[in-house]
């Protein structure tokens, strides 16, 4: 049965058609993001790794070799069932790093272009055979449909449909990380329908030819030879090689890579794809035995790749041919689409972005793209080139297992990127070199030339591949491992190699305290992205970390840098993106600080705590232990580097600042506000490592601090250690003692004093006493009253001083007793009245009779004419002072007003202080209201003083003095 031209490109294009309708769909959301990103279709792009090998040559290779065909079902079950030990954190890395292919990842593991562009260029000698039997078996079938066909044009057509198809849906976005929706969804969609087909096909054979599962039993059971056939030629060692083969292919090949980690964004659908893609494969292997069983009991002898167009065009049923056809091209296709778009990304960012200059004026984006569809569009050409150069002639196993063998150098670099720090990028190369090269003289090339011979010899044995595969890997492995050892591991590429073990947490070791501001960074994207770009992706990597533009602080610019690197690894791949933003990290750094940045190191050690264990853990504890004992100390501490940038900020330290930990993380000393900014640096230029009792104001408010430091080691580079003790209590304290000492000095002076002026007080008393004696005269008589008042009052005042000069002493001889307090202010006015000053005021004396307090009369005369006499100080002549009283429950509340001057605000607090005083010296001494004081709270009472009393002149002072009023005499009943 045959088809015409137009009825295949019908159905070519129909089917493509189709493809471009699903994808399409998904990226306007015409199938909702649930299905079209839900893990199971991304789990069901997987499924591209069913190529036309799969389709096709696995009937060839049971017909040939038996079961040994279920080695590329096995191989790739293998490394699926082993996602989460392999898969998932080769995703992790690609993810983290935004690498989007192979030669991405071994160059961003071993820091090398080199190593990137070597990659690149032999994945795309291995992937070019396997292209083009993808080409070669869409052509094929089409002729073996169509005899008119012309291989090479129908080869061409379809690789110009396939080339537009990955150009459309594959490059969507200019980062490579960022997910082609449709595409994924196409080849999920391609997978199902390959599924679809075999089972379908293969059970309509079962029933149709076969005549079901027992007649088929039956059959096989009276034709042994057809068993032992489909068994017999097993070959052991091809077994092992081959498994390993596919196990790596899955892996390593590009549109595997592509799908399995570049179009992925959660490890969800690589979990599911441990159960389902071994799954998945079962299933289509179980349908090649039934089909090629169909193909005995038909005896049909032809090309065997081609068993299942053979076998539908023999049953003469058209929809059989069909599904077969579309089955095969949905196989061939996907490959070639997602491959082309993965080689394509490796190609731009390992041979020509290293290699060219960005053309200026150009949009840096929409250049990045087309370069990308004309790589695409060369790498299917090439596969074109290769089909008709070589493929054209193979079949389509040999050219196929020639590639597997070629991925199979692959692996050792996989599983060192995993496993092995050791690994450098010498071995590697050297590793890839050897084993490519063996590979390419024991079997790419002999494939090559023995194309016509190959021809009528079948026997895939005759090429002894495994041997030459297995001496390829471990020309590969040996010199992997032993040139890693023999040569010089550089840093960066075991830090790298530190990021991509399992189980190991970033290292922060090459975190370096950046000294470069954010228009350096715009100043150094532009020359490769153009000014447009450059500022886009500086915009994008703010928005993503959230910062504020204006208030960047140093270590925001480090996570700048670190996510530009990774958007721009996603656009040019790592070296390129390493390479632009390089000087960034190069800049000089001061060496103490060893390049390593404590805040970050900690915050790590704070975000993986959870992960540690054993020794790890304990450390850890360990470390947390110290760390607490430092910022609890009562002491207030911080550690800085000799170019005085802040490491360490304890708790108290943060108390006496009023700025915690946090606010200082990245400042220099001189960033502080003051004091501080010159206290600290001052004291750490200083040669002597202590400083006492220093006085600083913070906040306004007087400090005593003393200062220590010491260096954290004996090299002068070392970091700085700083205890500042906040001394002001004890200052205080002393300046307390210090005082009382001189007061006792006074009261000392005092007691001498009124011993002195004792005696002539007393002769002058006498002589007073003995004028009333000599004279009748009413005015001697008078002033003679009055000397004996004055020196009376002389005595007490000598008296006051003494006791005064016992302050903090109690004044032992009080008499209480029940007191007018009327009677008493009178007299102080009177006492007061004795000034010529005081004489004219005018004291307005509102008190009732009968008010009566407990207390010592000539102490509390003492109190009111202080009081009076510091109210006259204070008033102008003819001033009023006014006296009034209250009285509640048992204590009497005195209040003395006056016009004067009133008392500033800021003195109000220091007036009870003893030698406080406003006035000119000989006039106060400053003793009036302290001694007051004493008095009062010897009596249980209290003083308060209110000014101004007159709010709304600003003027007058009121003193409110409580005492405890006086108990009426209890009358006994019972006397
Ligand atoms: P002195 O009278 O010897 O100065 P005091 O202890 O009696 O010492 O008073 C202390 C200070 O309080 C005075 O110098 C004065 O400035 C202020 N003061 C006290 N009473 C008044 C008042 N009624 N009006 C204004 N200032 C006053
Ligand atoms: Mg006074």
């Amino acid at each position: 049965m045959n088809f015409s031209v137009t009825e295949l490109f019908l159905i070519v294009t129909a089917y493509l058609l189709f493809l471009f309708g699903i994808a399409y769909a998904t990226e306007r959301e015409i199938i909702p993001r649930r299905i079209s990103q839900h893990p199971i279709t991304h789990m069901l792009s997987l499924g591209t790794y069913a190529s036309a090998w799969t389709f096709y040559g696995a009937f060839e290779m049971l017909e040939n070799s038996g079961f040994l065909f279920l080695s590329s079902y096995l191989g790739a079950s293998a490394a699926f069932i082993m996602a989460p030990t392999l898969l998932i954190p080769i995703f992790n890395i690609t993810n983290r790093y935004k690498l989007s292919s192979l030669a991405d990842l071994f160059a961003f593991r071993f820091r090398s272009g080199l190593v990137g562009t070597i990659t690149t260029l032999l994945l795309l000698l291995a992937t070019l055979p396997l292209l083009s039997i993808q080409i070669q078996a869409v052509t094929d079938s089409l002729h073996i449909l169509n005899d008119d066909f012309a291989s090479s044009q129908i080869a061409a057509a379809f690789c110009i449909l396939i080339a537009l198809f990955a150009i459309l849906f594959g490059t969507r976005h200019p980062s490579m990380r960022a997910r082609n929706r449709g595409l994924v969804m196409a080849m999920a969609t391609s997978a199902l329908i390959k599924l679809i087909a075999l089972i379908s096909i293969s059970v309509y054979v079962l029933f149709s030819v076969l005549g079901g599962p027992t007649e088929t039993l039956q059959w096989l059971n009276t034709n042994p030879q057809i068993l032992a056939s489909l068994t017999g030629d097993n070959n052991d060692d091809s077994w092992h090689t081959l498994l390993l083969a596919f196990f790596a292919a899955t892996l390593v090949m590009p549109h595997m890579f592509h799908l399995a980690f570049t179009e992925n964004r959660s490890t969800e659908s690589l979990y599911k794809a441990s159960w389902g893609m071994p799954l998945y494969l079962l299933l289509l292997a179980v349908c090649v035995p039934v089909i090629v069983l169909a193909g005995y009991k038909l005896e049909i002898h032809k090309e065997s790749s081609f068993l299942l167009l053979y076998l539908s065009q023999l049953l003469h049923s058209e929809w059989l041919i069909i599904t077969v056809f579309i089955g095969g091209l949905t196989a061939a296709s996907g490959i070639i689409i997602v491959a082309s778009i993965s080689l394509a990304s490796m190609l731009q960012n390992h041979l020509i972005l290293p290699l060219i200059k960005t053309p200026e004026n150009v949009k840096f984006y929409a250049w990045l793209l087309w370069l990308r569809r004309i790589l695409i569009s060369l790498v299917v050409l090439c596969s074109y080139i290769f089909y008709m150069t070589f493929g054209a002639h193979q079949q389509i196993h040999l050219l196929g297992l020639s590639a597997f063998v070629a991925f199979l150098q692959f692996l050792p670099g996989i599983i060192a990127t995993l496993f092995w720090l050791g690994a450098n990028r010498i071995g590697f190369i050297a590793g890839l070199i050897l084993g490519m090269s063996s590979w390419i003289i024991t079997t790419f090339y002999p494939v090559m030339l023995q194309q016509g011979v190959l021809l009528s010899d079948t026997n895939i044995d005759s090429l002894n591949w495994q041997s030459s595969a297995i001496i390829s890997l471990l020309l590969n492995i040996g010199a992997f491992i032993l040139i890693s050892r023999l040569t010089r591991t550089y840093p960066e590429e075991t830090r790298a190699g530190e990021a991509c073990l399992i189980n190991t947490m970033d290292s922060p070791s090459d975190i370096q305290r950046p000294s470069f501001e954010t228009a350096d960074i715009i100043r150094l994207l532009t020359p490769k992205l153009g000014e447009t770009a450059a500022r886009r992706e500086f915009q994008h990597a703010i928005t993503q970390l959230g910062l504020d533009i204006d208030q960047i602080r140093p270590l925001d610019l480090l996570r700048l840098r670190n996510a530009l690197e990774q958007n721009l690894s996603a656009l040019i791949g790592p070296i390129e993106a390493a390479t632009i933003l390089e000087s960034l990290a190069k800049q000089p750094v001061d060496r103490s600080f060893k390049a390593r940045d404590i805040h970050l190191l900690e915050t790590h050690l704070e975000t993986y705590q959870a992960k540690l264990s054993g020794l790890a853990a304990e450390l850890d504890e360990l470390r947390r232990f110290h760390r607490r004992t430092l910022e609890k100390l009562p002491l207030g501490a911080c550690t800085v580097t000799p170019s005085q940038h802040i490491l360490f900020w304890n708790h108290e330290i943060a108390k006496l600042t009023g700025l915690n930990s946090y606010d200082v993380a990245d400042l220099s000393l001189s960033d502080l506000p003051e004091p501080w900014c010159t206290l600290l640096p001052d004291f750490i230029n200083q040669d002597d490592n202590h400083l006492t009792d220093t006085q600083v104001i913070i906040n306004g408010d007087n400090y005593w601090l003393t200062l220590h430091k010491s260096q954290l080691s004996e090299n002068p580079d070392s970091s700085i250690i700083i205890l500042v003790e906040d001394e002001t209590e004890h200052h205080l304290l002393t300046d307390k003692l210090r005082h009382s000492e001189r007061l006792a000095s006074i009261g000392r002076f005092a007691a001498g004093v009124a011993h002195e002026i004792g005696n002539p007080i007393t002769g002058i008393a006498c002589l007073a006493q003995n004028l009333s004696l000599e004279t009748d005269q009413p005015e001697v008589l008078q002033a003679g009253d009055q000397i004996m008042e004055q020196t009376r009052r002389i005595n007490r005042i000598v008296q006051s001083l003494v006791r005064f000069a016992h302050t903090g002493q109690t004044i032992t001889d009080i008499q209480c007793e029940s007191i007018n307090l009327k009677q008493c202010i009178e007299e102080a006015i009177q006492l007061v009245s004795l000034d010529i000053h005081a004489r004219q005021q005018q004291f307005i004396c509102e008190l009732n009779s009968d008010v009566r307090v407990e207390g010592d009369p000539q102490l509390l005369l003492q109190v009111f004419v202080n009081i009076l006499n510091n109210a006259c100080d204070a008033s102008l002549p003819e001033g009023a002072i006014v006296i009034s009283c209250e009285q509640a429950e048992q204590r009497v509340f005195l209040s003395i007003t006056d016009e004067g001057t009133g008392i500033d605000k800021a003195i109000q607090d220091k007036l009870f202080e003893p030698f406080f005083t406003t006035k000119e010296p000989g006039k106060g001494t400053g003793l009036g209201l302290s001694l007051v004081y004493n008095i009062l709270t010897e009596h249980y009472g209290s003083i308060e003083i209110i000014s101004p009393a007159n709010n709304k002149q600003n003027k007058g002072t009121q003193v409110i003095i409580t005492l405890p009023g006086s108990r009426p005499e209890v009358k006994n009943d019972f006397s």
